[in-house]
C-alpha cells in the first residue's frame, strides 16, 4: 500500500507522517516511511541542489529534477519496500510537482501541466491513498514563524505563490476524488489528524 501526504509547507504533513508510522508499526505493520524531495542517497543529493543550490533552475529544469529525484527514489527505495510488502508513507509525491511548479510557478500553464503529466505516466506509479492536508494561510504563517526562519527558496516565496500552489492542491483533489482525500488541519489536534487518517487506512487495510 503506497500512501502520500500532500499539502503546502506548515501544514502538519511531517508530523502526521510521524503519528501513522508509529501507530501502523504499532498495530504490527510493517512500514517504511520517506520523504521528497529525497529518499535515496541520489535523490537527496538532487534536494540540496533544488532548495538550496546557489543558481536557481529554469521551470522544465526544475521539473526534470524533481522527476530525476523521484525516478531514483521510487527505483531504489519505493518499489523495493511495496515489493516486500511494506506499507509506504511518503512525505510529498507527484502531486506536490503539479501543485508548486504546475499551478505555482508555471500558472497552470497547460503545456507545463502536460509535461508533468507525462513524467507521472513514465513513472508508472501512483499512490494508492493520498491525504491532502490544509488550513488557512495564517495559521500556516503563524506555524512556520513559531518553527523558525524560513530556510529553502520556497519558504520564502511571495504570498501570490502560495495562494497559487493552495488553489492547485485543490484542483488536483476535485480532479482525483478517488485517491485523494482533503484534511483541515487548522482546528484540530495532531492527535484527532492521526486518528481520521489512521480510520481510513485501516478500513482500506480490510479491504485489500
Ligand atoms: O516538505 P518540505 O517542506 O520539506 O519540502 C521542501 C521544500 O521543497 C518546500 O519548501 C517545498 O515548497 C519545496 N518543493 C517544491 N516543489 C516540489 C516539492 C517540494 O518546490 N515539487
Amino acid at each position: 500500500l503506497f500512501i502520500t501526504l500532500e499539502g503546502g509547507e506548515g501544514v502538519g504533513k511531517s508530523t502526521q507522517l510521524r503519528l501513522l508510522r508509529d501507530a501502523l508499526q504499532s498495530q504490527g505493520h510493517k512500514v517504511l516511511a520517506t520523504r521528497e524531495p529525497g529518499g535515496s542517497p541520489g535523490a537527496e543529493d538532487l534536494r540540496q541542489l533544488l532548495l538550496f543550490g546557489k543558481n536557481p533552475l529554469s521551470l522544465r529544469a526544475e521539473i526534470l529534477t524533481h522527476f530525476a529525484a523521484r525516478f531514483d527514489h521510487v527505483d531504489k527505495v519505493i518499489r523495493p519496500a511495496l515489493a516486500e510488502g511494506r506499507i509506504v508513507l511518503c512525505d510529498r509525491f507527484t502531486d506536490s510537482t503539479m501543485a508548486y511548479q504546475g499551478y505555482g510557478r508555471a500558472e497552470g500553464d497547460p503545456a507545463i501541466l502536460d509535461l508533468i503529466a507525462v513524467l507521472q505516466n513514465q513513472l508508472g506509479l501512483t499512490p494508492d491513498m493520498t491525504f491532502l492536508l490544509q488550513a488557512p494561510r495564517d495559521v500556516t504563517r503563524h506555524r512556520l514563524a513559531v518553527r523558525g526562519v524560513p530556510t529553502d527558496r520556497y519558504e520564502q516565496a511571495d504570498e501570490g505563490f502560495h495562494a497559487r500552489i493552495a488553489a492547485g492542491f485543490r484542483a488536483i483533489a476535485e480532479q482525483q476524488t478517488e485517491r485523494v482525500q482533503s484534511i483541515t488541519t487548522a482546528n484540530c489536534s495532531e492527535e484527532a489528524v492521526n486518528s481520521l487518517i489512521m480510520k481510513e487506512i485501516l478500513s482500506r487495510l480490510s479491504h485489500v
